[in-house]
């Protein structure tokens, strides 16, 4: 379906939560916008795997047409070799000596990654906007924890979060709109193993449903949110800002729509945008004027459009990349736990989550209770037992239900090798050059990784599982579920790409809304709610620019 008009106020690129929460509130006050969105838009029903028979071999259905390829691979540190991953059925699963490049997690179509995502909606703590003042380290974010509230509690009544009355470090000036989940049987028994050592687990803030909101069920317990909710339980963005957003009758969504580049023009010696040229599903290309645009697309895809486009910031779009610094540990505990039913990750540590230098790494971090890929039968014999036949069988039904597991993410500091690129040979269907990840991990990514494993086999030892069956880490894998950082938002335009209200320091009817202008990652928080609270002030900081003429 081509577009309804031939000039809209404003292209919105990319409809995950950067893109869509600035589309509805420009829409709700009357502006005409589009959204162009590279992939399909997803059924629920039909998409989803977990009501079929074999949801656990189908995995999310990803539909990307997005490629991307990956730079220079870091050589392994010895000295770190403990946190390599593992399983008890495979043994280690990077026997070389660099680290290996999992594939960019990211989901293509209305909703992006959230269609994807587990869930959870964190705040970052008040700390991790101040890291250069508070602790003389990375950069401050030019805003503060007050300035995003009023968004993250507009956020979190749009997309129905269930979370607890308080957390630390990050204060609220409304209770979440659902009530908190209950625990698993085996987060209650790591619950109590933390209480002896005066350790809080408290209930997980997340975008699941605990009662009927949004006209949508309560949860069912399945754990299977990464596969993608066929209930529309889970707030990922396509059935929570979408819906708003086409409401209002001003926001039109064209899918298959792949952006190629951002159109500028020159007037009176200054360089403006002034439209977006896309290609269709059959491979024809188009170009639709518009008076501002936003880019959404995430932190890899940002950048590469942009490079694409020729627009720079002093050569900083693509630096300062930060991917996901995750550990995870599995063990078998003697009871049966059934910990595969529940929801992803329904408790957290909030202990370690404020900065902390004296720690021997300055960022913060999170673990939580996980029942990891422990989900059903075919991951627990693939991944749990050796052989075949009679011990296997024996395994399995002396085992299965029996897993439980720690992983905790913690900040990543911005380093010269880890950016994003355009690969200079490998080009798309279009001929487009695409994007090239390059990520290495410093010395307080190996750290806090390491922090991480003593602590997660600690807590999981002292809850009674202590025959580890699995281990996965980003020390030898790439891992980017959370990928951030390549646009960042800043004060000084030397430094920084867009400002505190997301526009283009240089092209001021530019836009860029997504996880790429994170200045610094947090302390382990999962970034989606940030991303969508940051979204709606630049749109609202844009309506008054606006109305102010
Ligand atoms: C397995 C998994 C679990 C996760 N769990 C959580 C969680 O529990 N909580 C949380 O907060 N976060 C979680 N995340 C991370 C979260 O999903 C992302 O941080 C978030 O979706 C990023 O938002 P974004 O708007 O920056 O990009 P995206 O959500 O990736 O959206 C970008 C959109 O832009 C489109 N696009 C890209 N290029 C173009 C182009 N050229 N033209 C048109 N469209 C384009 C893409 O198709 C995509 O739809 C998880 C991620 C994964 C993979
Ligand atoms: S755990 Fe709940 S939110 Fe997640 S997929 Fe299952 S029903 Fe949906």
């Amino acid at each position: 379906m081509p577009p309804k008009k031939e000039k809209y106020d404003c292209i919105v690129v990319g409809s995950g939560p950067g893109g869509a929460p600035f589309a509805w509130k420009l829409a709700s006050q009357g502006m005409s916008v589009l959204i162009l969105e590279a992939g399909p838009r997803y059924n629920p029903l039909k998409d989803y795997a977990l009501n079929q028979q074999d949801w656990e071999t189908k995995g999310f259905p990803y539909k990307t047409r997005i490629k991307n390829t990956f730079g220079k691979q870091q050589i392994l540190n010895p000295q770190y070799s403990q946190l390599k991953s593992w399983n008890k059925a495979k043994g280690d699963l990077n026997r070389t000596k660099r680290r290996h490049y999992h594939k960019y997690q990211q989901v293509s179509g209305v909703g992006g990654t959230t269609l994807h995502y587990q869930g959870e909606a964190h705040r970052l703590n008040e700390s991790a906007f101040r890291m250069k003042t508070l602790y003389g380290e990375l950069v401050d974010w030019p805003i503060d924890y007050e300035t995003l509230e009023p968004y993250y509690s507009q956020v979190e009544e749009i997309i129905g979060v269930a979370g607890p009355d308080k957390i630390p470090n990050h204060p609220r000036s409304k209770p979440y709109p659902l009530k908190p989940h209950k625990l698993s049987y085996a987060s209650q028994l790591i619950q109590q193993a933390c209480e002896k050592q005066n350790l809080k687990l408290d209930p997980n803030p997340v975008a699941i449903l605990s009662e009927l909101y949004r006209d949508a069920p309560p949860c069912n317990y399945c754990n299977g949110c990464v596969w993608g909710c066929p209930r529309k339980d889970k707030g990922s963005v396509d059935v929570t800002f979408i819906p708003i957003a086409e409401d209002t009758g001003n926001c039109e969504i064209l899918t298959y729509a792949y952006a190629s580049r951002i159109e500028t023009v020159n007037t009176q010696g200054k360089k403006k945008v002034s439209g977006v040229s896309y290609y269709d599903r059959s491979g024809k290309e188009h170009f639709i004027k518009s008076d501002y645009v936003t880019v959404a697309c995430g932190a890899v895809e940002t950048p590469r459009l942009l490079l694409n486009s020729d627009i720079n910031q002093n050569d900083l779009v693509g630096q300062n990349f930060m991917e996901t610094n995750f550990y995870e540990v599995i063990a078998f505990h003697p009871d049966r736990l059934d910990s595969y039913r529940g929801i992803p990750m329904d408790s957290i540590l909030w202990e370690w989550n404020n900065p902390n230098p004296e720690r021997g790494f300055p960022g913060g971090l999170r673990l939580s209770p996980t029942a990891g890929s422990a989900m059903g039968p075919i991951n627990y014999a693939m991944r749990y037992f050796e052989g075949w036949g009679d011990d296997l069988v024996k395994g399995m039904d002396e085992w299965f239900g029996h897993a439980m597991g720690m992983a905790g993410i913690a900040e990543f500091f911005p380093n010269k090798d880890t950016f994003v690129t355009l690969d200079p040979k490998v080009k798309d269907d279009y001929g487009l050059p695409v994007a090239q990840i390059q990520s290495f991990l410093g010395e307080p990514e190996l750290k806090s990784l390491e922090f991480m494993e003593k602590t997660s086999k600690e807590i999981l030892k002292a809850s009674g599982a202590n025959d580890i069956v699995e281990t996965a880490s980003t020390y030898d894998f790439f891992a980017a579920t959370h990928v951030f950082g390549t646009c960042r938002m800043g004060n000084d335009p030397e430094t920084s790409v867009v400002d505190s209200s997301l526009r283009f320091h240089s092209m001021p009817n530019l836009f860029v809304t997504d996880a790429s202008v994170f200045p610094t990652s947090g302390g382990g928080e999962s970034p989606s709610l940030t991303i969508e609270a940051l979204s709606l002030r630049a749109a609202d900081l844009f309506l008054n620019d606006l109305k102010k003429g």
